[in-house]
């Protein structure tokens, strides 16, 4: 992104909510009814959303930093499922944040493996022309079949093989692989199975996240439902979680398993703090998690 844009630049991403749904009927298990949004209030115009956000980025900085940076924007289409339309539908959405502000250098679009084609992909790959930055955020989460259907995922690891497939003909899209630790079905060896494999696959970039438990969602009932001996013997994952200790360490293990060229976009995800459940240490220490790993990488 510096060379992009150079080192006096503030890059921010700007989250907007264009309104789609998923396709994935009843919900991944996870996943809360804002569908990973970055709740944003609802704006008649997506048009307004966008203007609305970046002026209070605008405003954020400027409180914050006392020299003149200058302040760029990614228009990030966070919520949902952003590829789940028509192409013509996609165009009209993608096309308003085109020629509203000089700044906007970029856009990213947050979906699903098994939600993309070749036009889908065409489509997005277009912007290019618009945008020196285009990127595609993936949910792969896991590379195990197992794990995706204990997710809920209603997808597999052959679907994103297959747009795997088709990303090779768009070399100048960036792709982000969003990855899951914690998985409660999976232990140390599975979760750094997932972190070997992105050398083989057109992930330029990766976003950690931890398997959250948040409020009114289908992983809230399973974790209600759990027994105690269930937990130890049947989730490894999840109890690697209860511990903040062996979480900074899991991640710090993912981070050193995956490729050296690989552009880590965050290192520790979360759920809504208000509404975590489990890791019950999450909400506290949340907000340290990348300075403990980071240290934990540089001492080990
Ligand atoms: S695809 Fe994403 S937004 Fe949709 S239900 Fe699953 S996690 Fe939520």
């Amino acid at each position: 992104m510096r060379d992009l844009v150079g080192g006096d630049t503030k890059v921010d991403r700007v989250s907007v909510d264009a309104g789609f749904t998923c396709p994935n009927g009843h919900r991944c298990f996870f996943c809360d009814s804002s569908g990973s949004s970055a709740r944003t209030p609802k704006w008649p115009t997506l048009r307004e959303q966008i203007l609305h956000n970046i002026s209070f980025k605008k405003s954020r900085l400027r409180l914050r930093q006392r020299e003149q940076l200058k302040h760029k924007f990614i228009i990030h289409f966070q919520s949902f499922t952003n590829t789940n339309a028509t192409l013509q539908e996609l165009k009209s959405i993608y096309d308003q944040t085109i020629g509203i502000d000089d700044n906007i250098i970029g856009i990213t679009i947050s979906t699903r493996s098994d939600n993309l084609s070749l036009e889908k992909l065409q489509l997005i790959d277009s912007y290019r022309t618009r945008f020196p930055y285009v990127a595609i955020e993936l949910g792969v989460q896991s590379i195990h079949n197992q794990s995706l259907q204990f997710l809920g995922r209603g997808e597999t690891h052959e679907d994103f093989l297959k747009v795997n497939q088709l990303l090779k003909q768009f070399p100048h899209l960036d792709v982000v692989a969003h990855l899951m630790l914690g998985i409660w079905i999976e232990d140390e060896e599975k979760m750094l199975a997932t972190a070997k494999s992105m050398q083989h696959f057109n992930v330029k970039g990766v976003k950690l996240h931890f398997l959250s438990v948040l409020k009114d969602t289908e992983l809230a009932k399973m974790y209600r439902m759990r027994t105690r001996d269930e937990n130890s013997k049947r989730y490894p994952g999840l109890e690697l979680l209860s511990s903040l200790q062996k979480s900074v360490e899991i991640s710090a293990s993912f981070i050193s398993a995956l490729p050296p060229q690989m552009v880590l976009h965050r290192v520790a995800g979360h759920g809504n703090l208000r509404e975590v459940i489990f890791p019950k240490w999450l909400p506290i220490f949340a907000a340290d998690l990348p300075r403990l790993i980071q240290e934990h990488l540089l001492h080990s």
